[in-house]
């Protein structure tokens, strides 16, 4: 049963910093959860000897090499040829593979060339991987410790092709997957979760890790395939430890959870945005479905506009400032009123790099909560630097603080 992988990617492209090596995360997130430790990833320019050699240093401590990139028609794909070469087998080509690219170019109409036939060379001895999404078919061999698969550059043709070939190979090997469970957290910063979650004890066969992906951290709880029982128990330790800092587990993301919330009073809710100017919005509408509870949002980045689209009165503006809680208030109530929504929000902050102050410095950010019955503001000073980040924050912070309001049963 294959338990140690090392990965390759290849090409110039990779090598020069062009393309980022985006398979290999793809690819160690997969083995990873399949129970396949990755012993290390490594990269080769297309460049025949360098190639071979990594390929066969590659191989002789572990039981999978998987090689993506370098499997096309040019003459820079040199990825057959090293492999023969690692192998001392000659290329020889392979009448399936020609049959089976011969018919991609008949679906997809246009003419076969010659450099496309070179696709079908492979080494002696090699298992055909077909590829239904592209041109250039994939291979397995044996090679040196390892079993070798051979998989084309393109993101979308790795994963076609490793959920067809790899993945049920891996299976019939009798890898099972782990058990894995996910647990979003917004409002808390990585350090603070950890140390919530220090001195979970874990049950046997299960591990506890954390991924953070701004604006959120997840908390990740696999499981050896036999402890389904146990892992739900360190669930449910981990859900009291992170409280009400959880937004969703598992699939669910933040605006599908606050969506549901809304859904759930039959409540629509409204933006106000300045520092953020649309982002919030965006946020709250990549769930399919969202025009059920979202209504619309005014992007007030001046003054003007959030006085003559959102009502906020000039002499608050004048007294207290655009960044402030009075101002986020009146911008929130402002949406509610203008779109007829029952919920408005608001964002107006510092996202720099200028315009900060002593008393109001880069990253401070003032939210507002117009619910039916009430109005609510805060101010969240962000411990981040760089304006997207900032930005990315806030949008987040502001929808957030609505569904932590809308769970804890505001009205
Ligand atoms: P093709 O037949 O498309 O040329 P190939 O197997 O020869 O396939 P490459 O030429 O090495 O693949 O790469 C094709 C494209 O795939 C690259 O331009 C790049 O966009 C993407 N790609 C290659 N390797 C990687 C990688 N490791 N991570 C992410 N993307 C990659
Ligand atoms: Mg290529």
């Amino acid at each position: 049963m294959a338990k140690t992988a090392r990965l390759v990617a290849q090409g110039d492209e990779i090598t020069t910093g062009a393309t980022i090596d985006t398979n290999s995360a793809w690819l160690a997130e997969r083995l990873f959860e399949r129970g396949i430790r990755v012993l290390g990833t490594g990269s080769a320019p297309d460049d025949l000897d360098l190639l071979t050699r990594l390929l066969l240093d590659s191989s002789r401590d572990c039981d999978l090499v998987i090689s993506t990139g370098g499997l096309g028609p040019t003459t820079d794909d040199v990825t057959a040829e090293a492999v023969a070469k690692a192998l001392g087998v000659p290329l020889v080509e392979n009448a399936e593979a020609l049959e089976q690219i011969r018919a991609r170019f008949r679906v997809i109409g246009h003419p076969m060339t010659p450099s496309n036939a070179k696709q079908a060379l492979l080494p002696r001895g090699a298992g055909l991987l077909e590829n239904p999404a592209g041109t250039a078919p994939g291979f397995a061999v044996d090679l040196g410790r390892s079993r070798a698969f051979f998989f084309p550059g393109p993101p979308h043709e790795l994963h076609v092709m490793a959920d067809r070939h790899l993945f049920p190979w891996l299976e019939a090997q009798g890898t099972a997957p782990l058990l894995r469970r996910r647990f979003h957290v917004c409002g808390v910063g990585e350090s603070v979760l950890q140390d919530r979650l220090a001195d979970l004890a874990l049950p046997e066969g299960v591990r506890l890790g954390y991924k953070t992906w701004l604006p959120f951290n997840t908390v990740l709880l696999y499981g050896e395939p036999d402890a389904v029982e146990r892992l739900e128990r360190a669930a449910v330790d981990v859900r009291a430890r992170v409280g009400e800092n959880l937004l969703g587990e598992d699939d669910e993301t933040l605006p599908q959870v606050v969506g549901r919330l809304l859904l759930a009073r039959g409540w629509t809710m409204a933006l106000a945005e300045s520092c953020t100017a649309g982002g919030a919005s965006a946020l709250a509408t990549e769930v399919p479905g969202s025009s059920a509870w979202f209504k619309g949002g005014v992007v007030a980045y001046s003054n003007e506009v959030k006085t003559k689209l959102l009502g906020v009165p000039e002499a608050l503006l004048a007294e207290h400032g655009a960044v402030s809680e009075q101002c986020a208030g009146a911008m929130a109530e402002g949406a509610r009123r203008a779109t007829g929504a029952d919920v408005g929000a608001s964002i107006t902050g510092i996202a720099g790099p200028d315009g900060g102050s002593p008393d109001k410095p880069v990253g401070l950010v003032c939210f507002g909560l117009a619910l039916p019955a009430e109005t609510s503001t805060r101010t969240v000073r962000f411990g981040i630097r760089g304006r997207d980040r900032v930005r990315t924050m806030a949008a987040a912070t502001a929808l957030e603080w609505l569904r932590r309001r809308l769970a804890a049963g505001s009205s």
